[in-house]
């Protein structure tokens, strides 16, 4: 499973970080999900939890962001997909990120990241 092979990333850079910090617990981790990374929130936030468990990270609260990606278009005309897509159900669909418009000049723009998962903060205890 997908999900489960990079939440084993993510507990294992945790542990090595909660580690060379001697921290005595982790209290959260906010880990960054890119739009466009495939990944499903529910399953990594349960492989994540299943992982934590009987490692320092147990009981760790799981702070999940959406990363959206930037658009770019050959007119010049560039800013972050969160900006055009204001219907948040149906950005769910990794197909509404192919297909967005430029404002200025109606032509479908690129996509630049949101493919990954980043741990973008973590609060240990010492
Ligand atoms: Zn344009």
């Amino acid at each position: 499973m997908h999900e489960y092979s990079l939440a084993c990333n993510i507990i294992e850079h945790v542990i090595s970080i909660a580690e060379l910090n001697n921290a005595k617990a982790v209290n959260n981790i906010t880990i960054g999900i890119g739009k466009l990374a495939h990944v499903n929130p529910d399953q990594i936030l349960f492989c994540l939890e299943t992982l934590a468990s009987d490692s320092i990270a147990q009981g760790t609260e799981f702070i999940l962001v959406d990363i959206f990606p930037d658009m770019e278009c050959e007119c010049g005309y560039s800013c972050n997909s969160e900006q055009l897509i204001k219907d948040n159900d149906r950005c769910d669909d990794i197909r509404v990120f192919l297909e967005i418009p430029c404002p200025t000049c109606g032509k479908i723009m690129h996509e630049l990241g949101g493919r990954d998962l980043v741990i973008q903060s973590i609060d240990i205890e010492q």
